[in-house]
C-alpha cells in the first residue's frame, strides 16, 4: 500500500471529476475513501487471522492502529503508551500435569476422562473397590440410577445433580469421587471450564463411557487408581488502543470502535455452519468502525471544533462480552466525569445502497440529541442518509459500558447481514462510499455539538446485550459477562420484565431459578430454556451479603 500508488489514483479520479460535470468528487472524499479501503483491507487481511483477543492477529492490528494514531499526532493515552492491557478470565483449563491411570494403564486426558472444573488440585494413589463406598477412600459413583430415574423429567439438571452428589460423598468421607455411566442414556457430560460452582476440597473426575466399559467392567473389582488433578485459570490479555487530542478543554468526547473479532471462531460466537475452522476476517465487524475511528481522528485534528478534547479508543475483547470497554470504564485513563458524551461505531461498512438507512442507537441518552436530528435544517447536511433511531443506551456493543456510567452515548450501525460472524465478512462487500457518508455525518455531528459545554444525560429502557434469541422466556437482565464469581450478575434490569417485577436490581447475582442452581452463564441459559411463558417459580439472588428468595413469573 505505497503512497505513490494513491497519488496517481487521486490524480486519475480528479481528472474524472473534472471531465464528468454530474458527480463532483472532492479531494477529501477521494483521500478518505482510499484510506478507509486500506485500513479495512489491512485489518481484514488473512494475515491478521481474524484479530481474536490475545492472539498475534490482535497484536498486528493494535500496532497498526497505534501507528496511525501516532502519525496523526495523537498523544498516547493508554496505561502503557497507546496500549491498555486487560485480563480476560475464561474460567478453568486442564493443565498438562493432569494424569490418570487405572491398574497402571494411563488414560488419555479429555478422550478417556476429565476432571470437573470445581475439582480440587490433588494427587492420589489408592486401591478402592468399585462397589464399596467407604470413608477415607475414593468413591466410584455410577450415574446410571440418577439418569434412568430422571429419564422422563425434562427439568432434570445433571450438572447440578453431579455437584450435589459429590458434595454429599465428600461430607460422608470420600477422599475423591470418580464418576462413570453404565446406562444407555447419553449424559453429554463435557469439561466445562466456565462452571463457577464453588470449588470442592476433593478431586472429582469423570471416566467416559468407553474407558469405563474397558476399566470398570467388573463392579466387584478392587482397582489401583493413581491420578494427579491440576487445573488453572485460563486467562488471556487483551489490549485497548487509546489516543488523545488535548485541546485544553474542560470536557472530552470519547470516540470508540472495537477492533477485535472472532479469529477462527474458537470462542463459540461464530455463525459459521461449516465444521472447518476458517479465518473470520471481520471487514464490517468491526474493521469498518476501526477505520472510521482512525479517519475521524485525522479530521478532528484539523477541525475548528476545539471546545472538547477528543479521546479515541479502539477496544478489544468486545466479542467476548465488552471486556475492553468495561475495563476502560472501570480503569479510565482520563477523568470519566470529564467525558461529555461517547460515540461508538460498530459495523458501519454495509450501508444498504437502496434504503441508505443508518441506525442511530442511544438516541434517548440525552434530550439534546434531538437538536441535531430535528429540526430538518441540520439534516440537510447529510441529505442522502436516512436514520433509524433506537433510544436505548444499551445494546450488543461498547457504548453500553459508557451508558452504564451515566454518559450520553450514540451508536452507529448499518445493520446485520448474512455474513455477520462468518468467514465471508470480507472487504469486497464493504460499501466504502456509504462509510464515507457516515464518517462525514459523525464529523458534522461532533462539530455541531462543539458549541455545547456538556450534554445532559437521561436514562433509557434497557435492551438485550446479546444478539442471540434462543429462549422462549427471559428474566430481562443484562448479564455481566466479565463476572467471574458463582451465579450470574446483572449489569442492568429491563423495565417491566420478570426480574424487575420480582424486585431484582442491577448488581444482584442470580444463584437459583426454580430448583436449578445457576453456576454460570451456560447454566443460566440452559435453565431459561426449561421454562415457558406463564410459568411461575422462585428465584434466589444475592444482594450484598443476603440471599433473597422471591417468586417470579415468566
Ligand atoms: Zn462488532
Amino acid at each position: 500500500m505505497g503512497s505513490s500508488v494513491s497519488r496517481s489514483v487521486i490524480g486519475l479520479l480528479l481528472l474524472l471529476a473534472a471531465c464528468s460535470p454530474s458527480k463532483k468528487i472532492n479531494k477529501d472524499e477521494v483521500q478518505t475513501l482510499q484510506n478507509l479501503k486500506s485500513h479495512i483491507q489491512y485489518l481484514a487481511d488473512d494475515k491478521l487471522e481474524g484479530r481474536r483477543t490475545g492472539t498475534n492477529g490482535e497484536k498486528l492490528a493494535m500496532e497498526y492502529i497505534s501507528s496511525q494514531f501516532s502519525s496523526t499526532g495523537l498523544q498516547p493515552k493508554g496505561s502503557n503508551g497507546y496500549y491498555q492491557a486487560f485480563e480476560v478470565n475464561e474460567g478453568k483449563q486442564i493443565d498438562p500435569a493432569t494424569q490418570f491411570s487405572i491398574n497402571d494403564k494411563p488414560l488419555q486426558t479429555g478422550k478417556d476422562y476429565f476432571p470437573f472444573a470445581y475439582s480440587a488440585n490433588l494427587q492420589m494413589d489408592a486401591l478402592p473397590s468399585i462397589a464399596v463406598q467407604e470413608a477415607d477412600m475414593p468413591w466410584f459413583v455410577n450415574l446410571k440410577d440418577g439418569l434412568e430415574e430422571n429419564k422422563n423429567n425434562p427439568h432434570f439438571d445433571l450438572a447440578a445433580y453431579v455437584y450435589a452428589n459429590c458434595k454429599k460423598a465428600k461430607d460422608r468421607g470420600a477422599t475423591a469421587v470418580i464418576l462413570y455411566n453404565t446406562s444407555a442414556t447419553d449424559d453429554k457430560l463435557v469439561f466445562n471450564g466456565k462452571d463457577k460452582s464453588d470449588r470442592l476440597s476433593i478431586p472429582v473426575l469423570y471416566i467416559r463411557k468407553e474407558a469405563a466399559a474397558k476399566y470398570l467392567k467388573d463392579p466387584s473389582a478392587t482397582i489401583h487408581v493413581k491420578f494427579t488433578v491440576s487445573l488453572s485459570e485460563k486467562k488471556r490479555t487483551g489490549y485497548n488502543v487509546v489516543g488523545y487530542q488535548d485541546n485544553g478543554a474542560a470536557t472530552t468526547v470519547v470516540l470508540g470502535a472495537h477492533f477485535d473479532h472472532l479469529g477462527y471462531g474458537e470462542d463459540g460466537n461464530s455463525r459459521n455452519t461449516s465444521k472447518e475452522p476458517a479465518i473470520h476476517n471481520g471487514a464490517d465487524d468491526n474493521a469498518s468502525g476501526t477505520a472510521a475511528l482512525i479517519e475521524l481522528a485525522k479530521k478532528l485534528k484539523v477541525s475548528k471544533a476545539k471546545k472538547n478534547n477528543y479521546l479515541f479508543i479502539a477496544f478489544s475483547g468486545e466479542e467476548l462480552g465488552l471486556y475492553g470497554s468495561k475495563y476502560f470504564t472501570e480503569h479510565p485513563t482520563i477523568e470519566l466525569k470529564a467525558v461529555n458524551y461517547m460515540i461508538n461505531m460498530d459495523m458501519v461498512g454495509r450501508l444498504n445502497d437502496s434504503s441508505k438507512t443508518l441506525t442511530v442507537g442511544g438516541y434517548g441518552t440525552s434530550p439534546n440529541w434531538s437538536m441535531f436530528y430535528f429540526p430538518k435544517a441540520t439534516r440537510i447536511n447529510t441529505p442522502s442518509l436516512l436514520y433509524k433511531f433506537d433510544s436505548s443506551g444499551t445494546g450488543p456493543s461498547d457504548h453500553t459500558s459508557f451508558y452504564r456510567k451515566d454518559i450520553p452515548v450514540l451508536f452507529f450501525f448499518t445493520g446485520l447481514h448474512t455474513d455477520y460472524h462468518k468467514p465471508s465478512d470480507d472487504p469486497d462487500k464493504i460499501n466504502y462510499k456509504g462509510e464515507y457518508l457516515i464518517v462525514s455525518h459523525i464529523l458534522r455531528l461532533v462539530e455541531w455539538y462543539d458549541h455545547e459545554l456538556r450534554l445532559p444525560f437521561s436514562k433509557t429502557r434497557e435492551t438485550q446485550t446479546t444478539t442471540s434469541a434462543r429462549f422462549s422466556v427471559s428474566m430481562g437482565i443484562m448479564p455481566d459477562y466479565t463476572w467471574t464469581g458463582t451465579g450470574v450478575r446483572a449489569d442492568g434490569v429491563s423495565e417491566g420484565k420478570p426480574a424487575q417485577k420480582a424486585g431484582l436490581r442491577a448488581g444482584d447475582i442470580i444463584l437459583q431459578i426454580g430448583d436449578y442452581k445457576i453456576t454460570s452463564m451456560e447454566t443460566y441459559m440452559q435453565t431459561l430454556g426449561k421454562f415457558k411463558k406463564g410459568d411461575k417459580t422462585k428465584v434466589i439472588y444475592k444482594r450484598g451479603n443476603d440471599n433473597i428468595e422471591t417468586p417470579v413469573e415468566f
